[in-house]
């Protein structure tokens, strides 16, 4: 039995939140051949679909105005507070289509359950996972047409919510937008995964105890860039942060958590320590790591045993892990003082199993004991 089983009848619920949202059709959607070429050859984040879901806060009445809109620009007074101090977080999700074209989602609790926890630290308002599904569910079924079918393909998710008051004092914003755009992505990796180097900065952090490195918001990607920079100019693909306290134990890159694999299988990664974002695939992976009987740990891991286990061979894989790229095998690590291949510079056997599972269950190819999958339309 796999989870795109046809039977599978949409919760009544989900109507109900549904329905809570008024649909505006676009008066002028994207025609089907156009679509179809963006479906064709989707590219991360270029094309966006027909409509945007948009639900507005005031302090004084709170949620309102639950609406699915016309995709479009937002015209926004110049002292808007997001454009000033930066108040905004963010999402990132997928829609998947199942073989027998019903679309389902993964995990959008524990995205929701984020986004309130980003909310927190923030100082932005709490949106309900209510709101948060059912906004997702109103904006795939308006732009269903836009769910691409092919491989690897699916229709990237990206709610968002920011300060929309027009103020320049220094406090929470008493006016917020929330919205959920929508965006078709094709294979991660077009031809093949492929290993990616990793640039490890040990002049710069995303973020330090107290800090907000474990909300999702822009502003920690803001901080990630110049030293993302650097590691391009170093020669590798993406940087790995260490932690801003003693700066030798292993945080995350930019945006995704990473993974070591022992020589005696066991699979470890850094624990969550409060500056480290907690990844929706990371949390599955541990779960289907200890599912395969490995001995699974969340521990703070030191730069320097990393890079002594890499030339010593102790250490057999290096991974990183995102709702974007699912999982990226790292070929290649490397810093000021050191710089090594991982195992044969090739994706590791666990690396390619645990990626394999993960996007089987995703796309409805294999079973989802876990309850992970989430029908949207
Ligand atoms: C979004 C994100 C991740 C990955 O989280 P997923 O829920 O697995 O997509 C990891 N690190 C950072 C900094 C992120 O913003």
């Amino acid at each position: 039995m796999t989870s795109t089983d046809s039977s599978a009848i949409l919760p009544a619920e989900l109507e109900d939140l549904v329905a809570l949202f008024d649909v505006e059709q676009s008066d002028a959607p994207t025609p089907d051949a156009e679509r179809e070429a963006a479906l064709a050859e989707p590219r991360f984040g270029t094309v966006f679909t027909d409509h945007m879901a948009r639900i507005t806060w005031r302090r004084d009445t709170g949620w309102l105005d639950r609406r699915i809109e016309k995709y479009g620009p937002l015209q926004l007074d110049p002292a808007t507070a997001v454009l000033h101090y930066a108040q905004e977080i963010f999402e990132g999700m997928k829609a998947y289509k199942h073989a027998d074209g019903s679309v389902w989602t993964f995990r959008p609790d524990a995205n929701a359950a984020r986004f309130a926890r980003s909310a927190h630290r923030l100082a932005l308002p709490a949106l309900s996972v209510d709101d948060f599904i059912g906004s997702i569910a109103a904006l795939v079924r308006t732009d269903r047409a836009w769910v691409p079918s092919g491989e690897d393909s699916s229709l990237y998710l990206r709610p968002f919510m920011f300060a929309s008051e027009a103020f320049l004092g220094v406090r929470p914003a008493a006016e917020v937008e929330y919205l959920c755009i929508a965006s078709p992505v094709g294979p991660y990796f077009a031809g093949g995964v492929r290993p990616v180097s990793i640039w490890v900065a040990e002049d710069y952090h995303r973020s330090g105890p107290g800090g907000t490195g474990d909300a999702k918001c822009g502003g920690n990607y803001a901080a990630s860039l110049l030293p993302q920079t650097q590691a391009q100019e170093n020669g590798c693909d993406q940087v790995c942060f260490l932690d801003a306290t003693t700066n030798s134990y292993l945080e995350e890159l930019g945006g995704m958590n990473v993974f070591v694999v022992m020589a005696d299988g066991s699979v470890h990664t850094p624990e969550l320590t409060g500056s480290i974002l907690e990844g929706v695939t990371r949390s599955s992976i541990l779960q289907l790591a200890s599912d395969r009987g490995r001995d699974v740990v969340e521990r703070r891991i030191p730069l320097a045993e990393l890079v002594a286990g890499l030339a010593d061979g102790s250490v057999r894989e290096v991974f990183a892990c995102g709702t974007a790229a699912v999982i990226t095998p790292v070929g290649r690590l490397a810093g000021g003082t050191f710089d090594h291949t991982v195992g044969d510079g090739e994706p590791g056997d666990l690396t390619m199993q645990i990626r394999t599972e993960l996007t089987d269950i995703q796309y409805g190819r294999a079973a989802d004991r876990h309850g992970w999958m989430r029908r949207l339309a």
